[in-house]
């Protein structure tokens, strides 16, 4: 049922939208759930349903991984590797032509604001898939100098097999570009799990999919929520599970997929520390810090949520961040003059306003919002960007992934203090330094315990550089060459020729 919100989308947007309830992609074909169930998704900026949406169960998984298995068999497995490359690069022009209605459904879902989803979301997805595009003809394998007389042996490369992609709320089309691209790239077929606050972008992609003439069943689209995740992570008809989301339930699938020795990725939470160094430049560090924390309303697993301060600068830092956050615009997603939007659903602004209520309860103070910001019933789930001081390391505030756009300023004295700060923490997804001394940079660089390390700007990513963590924050690699490997086998072939 469409929202009042949906009168400012553009016509493609709004037929979208309008064309639920929205099935499931298996196969060739848009399906009902096998029983029949559906879900509602809601914007976040309203509180409001846009449409429903069919909640796939495990036979639905069971029908996806046979519709997987025979493309892999058949036309996907057969095809020359340049046809892969193809068929992606025809994908990321679909979605860079239809990239506005896919920023507005964006927008709409996530309740992330429109211009950042067009600027950044669905042009990295973009970027993304043309970067897997050229890896197929690229894929070789080696001739190895073994010890044994007249012996020929070489290793090929193959697909893993039938992945299941499970996915999160935060970055919904950019999420599943990182997913799909090495997937396909590396000749696997998928499944491809959206969390259920966020579905449409991936329905969408799945008929962009279609549009872009991919043999049936390479890519099957399930919607569903926790229970769809898990039945794909149970099922032994599925070769691979990548996962990007808590690590709550990253343990668990790591776990399951431990027991049935199926392949696994993780990328998990972040309590990433921000560091600046009293030889910044402190005006760049606190707009950096700023952006680091706050971006995408503090919904993102490398958010910069824990900053440290060299005792003197304290106060300076703390109060340029104060006033910045003070003054920022948050609004609907749909809105262009929204700077940050909502949390993503009632349940994420409960669980941030509880950690905001935890912080007030366990004596920190809030400098700069504090109040849970709008209405969390009825109302869009806004919360105002939180400053917190007077944090010590052991508050749960300091310690534990808020996922909002909640900050703990925390002052230090020295360099090895901070260091030794920055890495306690269960979490190891990323770190950042700011200073103008290229010693400190790179000595603290090596010394913290994180997958990526900023220094002086926060949050790069590119499809060619790895990003993962260490620790809790999760096993494997996204991007790069390390995410193709995660999607090959090696098959080492001995020829005698005796
Ligand atoms: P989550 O439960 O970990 O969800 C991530 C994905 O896993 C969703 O597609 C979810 O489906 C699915 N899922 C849930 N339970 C599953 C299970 N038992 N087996 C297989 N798949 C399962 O995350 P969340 O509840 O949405 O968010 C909670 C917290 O997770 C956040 O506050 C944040 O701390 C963290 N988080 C981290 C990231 C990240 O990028 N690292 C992203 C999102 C959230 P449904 O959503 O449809 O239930
Ligand atoms: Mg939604």
């Amino acid at each position: 049922m469409p929202t009042t919100a949906t009168e400012s989308l553009s016509d493609a947007a709004r037929k979208f939208v309008e064309g639920g309830p929205h099935k499931l992609l298996i196969g060739a074909d848009w399906m009902e759930a096998a029983d029949g169930r559906t879900f509602e998704t809601v914007d976040p900026s309203t509180g409001e349903a846009i449409c429903e949406v069919a909640q796939a169960g495990a036979e639905d998984v069971e029908r996806a991984a046979q519709a997987a298995r025979a493309a892999l068999e058949g036309k996907w497995g057969k095809m020359p590797a340049a046809g892969r490359s193809l068929l992606i690069n025809r994908l990321a022009d679909l979605i860079e032509e239809n990239s506005e209605e896919l920023a507005q459904l964006e927008a709409l879902d996530n309740g992330k604001p429109v211009t950042i989803a067009g600027a950044v979301d669905i042009p990295q997805a973009v970027a993304h898939l043309r970067y897997y595009a050229g890896w197929p003809t690229k894929i070789e394998g080696e001739t190895i100098p073994v010890s044994w007389p007249n012996m020929f042996t070489y290793t090929i490369k193959e697909p893993v097999g039938v992945c299941g992609q499970i996915i999160p709320w935060n970055f919904p089309l950019l999420m599943a570009s990182w997913k799909i691209s090495p997937a396909l790239a590396a000749g696997c077929t998928l499944i491809l799990k959206p969390a259920e606050q966020t579905p449409l972008s991936a329905i969408r992609l799945g008929q962009l999919a279609q549009e872009a003439g991919f043999p049936e069943g390479v890519i099957n689209i399930l919607t569903g929520d926790g229970e769809t995740g898990a039945a794909l992570v149970d099922s032994t008809s599925i070769d691979k599970i990548a996962f990007t989301g808590s690590t709550e339930v990253g343990r668990r699938i790591g776990a399951r997929c431990g027991e049935l020795l199926k392949r696994v990725t993780l990328e998990l939470g972040g309590k990433n520390p921000n560091i600046i160094l009293p030889d910044a430049d402190v005006e760049a560090a606190i707009k950096g810090s700023f952006q680091g924390i706050y971006f995408n309303t503090g919904q993102a697993c490398n958010a910069g949520s824990r900053l440290f301060v060299q005792k003197d600068q304290f106060d300076t830092v703390v109060s340029g961040l104060a006033e910045a956050a003070k003054k920022a615009k948050v609004g609907p997603g749909l809105d262009t003059g929204t700077q940050f939007g909502p949390v993503v659903s009632k349940e994420q602004y409960e669980r941030v306003s509880s950690y905001i209520e935890s912080g007030l309860e366990q004596g920190a103070e809030a400098v700069a919002g504090g109040n849970g910001g709008g209405n969390g019933d009825g109302g869009g789930y806004f919360i105002n960007p939180t400053l917190f001081t007077g944090v010590t390391d052991d508050m749960k505030i300091a310690r534990e992934e808020i996922f909002g756009p909640v900050l703990v300023a925390m002052p230090y004295d020295d360099l090895d203090e901070v260091a030794r700060r920055a890495n306690d923490t269960d979490y190891g997804l990323a770190a950042g330094i700011w200073t103008r001394d290229v010693a400190n940079a790179h000595n603290l660089a090596r010394k913290l315990k994180a997958g990526s390390v900023y220094i002086n700007g926060w949050g790069m990513v590119d499809a060619a550089a790895p990003f993962g963590g260490y620790k809790a924050s999760g096993i494997g690699r996204e991007m790069g060459h390390a995410n193709l490997d995660a999607y090959l086998e090696v098959k080492t072939v001995w020829t005698s020729l005796k």
